[in-house]
C-alpha cells in the first residue's frame, strides 16, 4: 500500500501541476491538453521513474534503493548536472502538502517517516528544507558560517541545496523516536549543534 500511495500521491502531484499550467495557458495559445501533458510527462519522467523504483523498492519502512542514481559525490544524478541549490522546483517532490520540496525519493522516504510517527503519537515538523543558492548565501549572512561557529553552510556545498536534507521541528519526544526510527527511512543526524537537521542517503 506505500508504494501504491506514494505513486499515487506523485500522480496527484503532476496532475497538479498539469492544471496549473493549463490555466495558466501557453505562449502562442497553441499547446493542447494532451500536448501540456506529455510536455510535463517528458519533464517529470526521470523524478517519477525515481519514485516509482523507490517506492517499489521499499520494504517495510525502508528507504529507496538509489545507489544507482548518486554520482562519485553521493549527489542525485538527475539533480547534479542543474547545480546545487540551482535545481528547477519542477525537479524535485513536495513532501506531504506543504509547501517544502525535496529529492524524490527523499521526499518519499520523509513522508512515510511522518506517517509512522504519527500513528505512533509523534508530530514531525518541517521548518526547511530545499535550499536555493541565493537562500543558502543569505542563511551565512544570517547565521554565519558553520565552520566559523555559525550554522550555515558555504553557499553551494550545503545537503539542502540538493534537496538531500531537511530541517525538522521537534519536541524532545519526537527528537527521542527521530534517533530511534529515522536511520530505518534513510536520515541520520549528521551535523554537530544541529540536532534539527537531518541528511537523506538512499539505502545501498
Ligand atoms: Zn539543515
Amino acid at each position: 500500500m506505500d508504494a501504491i500511495s506514494s505513486i499515487s500521491s506523485r500522480i496527484s502531484y503532476i496532475e497538479s501541476q498539469i492544471a496549473a499550467l493549463r490555466a495558466g495557458g501557453q505562449p502562442g495559445g497553441v499547446a493542447t491538453a494532451s500536448g501540456t501533458a506529455t510536455s510535463f510527462a517528458q519533464t517529470y519522467a526521470g523524478a517519477l521513474a525515481g519514485t516509482e523504483s523507490a517506492a517499489l523498492g521499499a520494504t517495510g519502512a525502508g528507504a529507496g534503493t538509489g545507489k544507482a542514481r548518486l554520482n562519485a559525490s553521493g549527489v542525485p544524478a538527475d539533480l547534479a548536472a542543474y547545480g546545487n541549490g540551482r535545481i528547477p522546483a519542477g525537479a524535485l517532490s513536495q513532501v506531504g502538502d506543504t509547501r517544502h520540496r525535496l529529492w524524490a525519493p527523499a521526499a518519499d522516504s520523509l513522508n512515510r517517516l511522518i506517517a509512522d510517527a504519527r500513528r505512533a503519537g509523534v508530530t514531525i515538523g518541517i521548518t526547511d528544507s530545499y535550499r536555493s543558492y541565493a537562500e543558502q548565501v543569505d542563511l551565512v549572512r544570517r547565521k554565519g558560517l558553520y565552520s566559523q561557529g555559525g550554522l550555515a553552510a558555504k553557499p553551494g556545498t550545503s545537503d539542502h541545496g540538493w534537496g538531500m536534507a531537511v530541517d525538522l521541528d521537534l519536541n524532545s519526544r519526537a527528537q527521542a523516536w527521530m534517533r530511534a526510527n529515522a536511520a530505518k527511512y534513510g536520515f541520520t543526524e549528521d551535523t554537530p549543534r544541529e540536532p534539527w537537521h537531518w541528511a537523506y542517503s538512499p539505502r545501498v
